[in-house]
């Protein structure tokens, strides 16, 4: 890994495309719209973006209908698909330093965290969807012999996927890399924050052979292009992730409209369940800060609650409190920096403005608590621990989407998992315990789409990932998520 001195060298020399990506080529948008992409590693201006309105957004859905009424991607062997993703995936490993400083620049995050986790997931994401590709077979059904039906997958047509700026990247592959492998034409809006790895990726699919129209970016204001996607008749469906709020908007957008198909992958508010038994605190520790601290807590599955026996509280509490005071706050583009930069001003306010609700509420700051590195000109908080927090309290509630560590106490398994359920989120939980008939009961009782037992955040894109109640309907990853990309079509033959 390059050190600081290089990476700063390459970010003065970093000059990002700025423009949409319709049919195959880079433009501007057509009434000239710009927005303008600001650093929180210092407050800098990196560049002015295009900003695509209704009418670009029109452009990109007819190029995308176009390609896909022509047949030349969906119709293409399947063999042939193949190799035009693999070669995508190659692509972005081969430009990982351009895709990790457009990461690194526009979010903030660690540049090794960007290399490491979000360019190589990426990758590796496209390339699994990719082999998938001549590995997945249709039914029959079982008829009796004067008939054969043949229930089949057929891609769904235009897909747009609406994603937000804490993982641009990765988030973006787990639903492009399913749409484009079923065969679907896409169209891609970033996040007004993190535009620039998606403009990349799109000269980057090009160049591996996807043709014209297939795979389109539209970078511009989520009320803007989001909601002219959302309510486009053509669009077939909406891929979104991001705040529960906006989900919803699309809902009624698609309700307005056509009717489109909308998943939703929305926040969380997850907890650590660690019961009394537990072999190794240190090791728990270790897990619940990284869980929240990791990417500044800017992850939807953040594990933002830590839900104790009161038996082992002040003991894990003051491990946990160890480990959070070796996080590396600092320059994002620093390799040895463990954790970057708040994305915004506005998502710095609010929570700084969480802390002030927090001691409010009756919490007590066990750590951190304060804006940092003012200096720089960008958005730095320290990483912040809560302690004594109240579960019904806003802190325990509502999703802060930074590194605040919420604390709270339970007395009996019962009550562990009530406080663990109390939320109106259900993406993911873990639970912490040596008992492993009580690990697989209480892993039944938690309303999550992820549970993790004895361990936090371990991913992959080979299982699902979503989650129940306000964190969505749908599911990335896996082979099940193709399911979100393709309707059903019987074919029934008469053999009389
Ligand atoms: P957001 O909902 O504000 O924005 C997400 C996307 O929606 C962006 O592209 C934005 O431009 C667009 N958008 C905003 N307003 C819109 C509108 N009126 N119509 C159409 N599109 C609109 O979310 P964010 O602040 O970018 O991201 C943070 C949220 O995303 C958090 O709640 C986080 O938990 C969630 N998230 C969820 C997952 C998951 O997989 N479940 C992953 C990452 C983030």
């Amino acid at each position: 890994m390059a050190d600081l001195t290089t990476w700063l060298d390459k970010a003065a020399a970093f000059r990002p495309e700025t423009r949409l990506f319709v049919d195959g080529d880079y433009t501007d948008a057509a009434a000239g719209l710009t927005f303008t992409d600001v650093s929180p590693r210092d407050g800098s201006v990196i560049a002015e973006v295009a900003s695509a309105d209704a009418e670009d957004v029109d452009r990109a859905v007819r190029a995308a209908r176009r390609a896909f009424d022509s047949g030349v991607w969906r119709d293409m062997p399947p063999r042939e698909r193949k190799r035009i993703l693999l070669r995508f995936a190659e692509l972005i490993r081969e430009n990982t330093e351009s895709l990790a400083l457009a990461e690194t620049l526009d979010v903030g995050k660690p540049i090794a965290e960007s290399v490491r986790v979000d360019v190589a997931g990426a990758a590796n994401c496209l390339q699994w969807y990719a082999e998938a590709i001549d590995k997945v077979y249709d039914e029959i059904a079982p008829t009796g012999p004067d008939a054969l039906a043949l229930v089949t997958r057929e891609p769904l047509g235009v897909v747009a996927a609406v994603v937000p700026w804490n993982y641009p990247m990765i988030i973006a592959s787990w639903k492009i890399a399913p749409a484009l492998a079923t065969g679907n034409s896409v169209i891609l809006k970033p996040a007004e924050q993190s535009p620039l790895s998606a403009l990349l990726l799109a000269r980057l699919g090009a160049e591996a052979g996807l043709p014209p129209g297939v795979f389109n970016v539209v970078p511009g204001l989520g009320e803007r292009a989001g909601q002219a996607l959302g309510r486009h008749p053509d669009v077939d469906k909406i891929a979104f992730t991001g705040s529960a709020e906006v989900g919803r908007l699309l809902l009624r957008y698609a309700g307005e409209s056509n009717g489109k198909a909308v998943s939703i992958e929305a926040g969380g508010k997850s907890p650590h369940l660690v019961l009394a038994d537990v072999a190794d605190l240190k090791a728990v520790a270790e897990a619940v800060a990284w869980g929240i601290f990791y990417n500044a807590g800017q992850t939807c599955n953040a594990g933002s609650r830590l839900v104790v026996d009161e038996a082992i509280k002040d003991e894990l509490l003051e491990s946990v409190l160890r480990v959070t005071a070796t996080f590396q706050v600092g320059d994002p583009l620093d390799p040895a920096t463990t954790m970057g930069a708040i994305v915004d001003e506005r998502q710095l306010a609010k929570i700084l403005g969480y802390v002030g609700i927090g001691r409010d509420e009756g919490a007590s700051v066990a750590f951190g608590g304060n804006q940092i590195r003012t200096d720089s000109g960008g958005y730095f908080v320290e990483p912040t621990v809560l302690d004594n927090v109240r579960n019904e309290t806003r802190v325990a509630q509502e999703e802060i989407f930074g590194p605040v560590l919420t604390t709270t106490t339970f007395r009996g398994t019962d009550e562990g998992v009530r406080i663990a359920n109390e939320t109106r989120y259900g993406l993911a939980a873990a639970v912490w315990t040596r008992d492993v008939t009580a690990a697989h009961q209480i892993s039944r009782r938690l309303r999550a789409g992820t549970v993790w037992v004895n361990t936090f955040d371990a991913s992959d894109v080979i299982t699902p990932f979503g989650g129940f109640k306000d964190s969505g309907t749908g599911r990335d990853k896996s082979l099940h998520a193709l399911d979100g990309y393709t309707g059903l079509k019987t074919t029934w033959i008469n053999l009389r």
